[in-house]
């Protein structure tokens, strides 16, 4: 943290009485991340007091002349943390994925909205080629927070799930995501690089790998790049290596497969490249709020 930083961070912390009401915190603290120079400070601040709260909005909003009382302190501390570029679901612990409430640690990925995509075009294959109720075999690799997996899983009833991660810890998030949201006894973990040491069939394969080439990490904004695993974004010199791996290894599963990844913005076509030169075909694209191509989908027929 910079020294201002700091500095609006202690004030901050500070900015927040027992006897203030709601409405009031929503303002002051609205407006600190204003001063703080923040991208979005007004829903920032929104989701951190309904967060802390535990309010949706409408209730936030009925009950603002009702007094913080002892939330002041709390609200204090998470606009300290938030000036000091904490993303808001770290502070909170949890973030919201395809309308489920997932937890986050520092050990995994901050979960994005922009990831949607991997999951709604990987339901839109399965739903058009009538699945939704078969039993099929997922794999996701480089599970993270667990988010793609647990939505699968939650969305197909009889679907069963394998997820690997590189990172122990990241893996325990996930199973206790898993567990929160009832689908723990249709996934196995497994620690492992990619899908090494792991045996198929899959009939889907998913990931969100990390994707960002080790240059542009040092430019990434704070939020990320202070607070994500490093090893969750980098993907090597050209941001390629981790889609290169994974072809690699399905290919090695040496049977048929639906592969739906997220890809950077400008990846989509390299990455459909990547996998082409393996004999798979790209079936499908979706973007993401933002307009930009976010996820591939390819088939690989034997
Ligand atoms: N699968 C997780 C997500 O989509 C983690 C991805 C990662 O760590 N690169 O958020």
């Amino acid at each position: 943290m910079t020294m201002p930083a700091q500095r609006a961070g202690n004030e901050a912390a500070s900015s927040f009485r027992p006897e203030m009401s709601l409405g009031e915190a929503l303002r002051v603290l609205t407006r600190l991340l204003t001063e703080a120079g923040l991208d979005t400070p007004q829903q920032d601040a929104r989701f951190l007091m309904q967060g802390l709260l535990g309010f949706d909005g409408a209730q936030l909003l009925s009950r603002s002349g009702r007094p913080l009382g002892d939330a002041a302190g709390r609200i204090g501390e998470a606009a300290a943390r938030r000036i000091g570029h904490e993303p808001v679901s770290r502070i909170l612990g949890r973030r919201a994925f395809y309308g489920r409430d997932f937890i986050v640690t520092p050990d995994v990925l901050d979960p994005r909205p922009d990831t949607e995509a991997v999951v709604d075009l990987a339901l839109d294959l399965i739903r058009s080629r009538g699945l939704s109720e078969a039993p099929l075999t997922i794999a996701d690799i480089g599970t993270g927070s667990g988010i793609l997996i647990v939505t699968l899983l939650a969305e197909l009833p009889n679907a069963r799930g394998l997820a690997t991660d590189i990172s122990a810890a990241a893996l325990a998030v996930a199973r206790r995501n898993a567990e929160a949201l009832g689908v723990a006894a249709r996934i196995q973990f497994v620690a492992t690089t990619g899908l090494d040491g792991v045996s198929g069939p899959f009939d889907l394969v998913i990931s969100n790998p990390p994707y960002i080439s080790t240059e542009e990490i040092a430019a990434l904004e704070p939020d990320v790049k202070d607070f994500d695993p490093g090893q969750a974004l980098d993907g090597g010199v050209d941001g390629l290596r981790v889609y290169r791996e994974i072809a690699r290894n399905i290919m090695e599963l040496h049977a048929p497969s639906l592969v739906v990844l997220e890809v950077g913005a400008t990846q989509a076509a390299e990455v459909e490249g990547i996998f082409s030169e393996s004999g798979a075909q790209p079936i499908g694209r979706r973007q993401d709020l933002g307009g930009h191509t976010r996820a591939v989908a390819l088939e690989i027929h034997l």
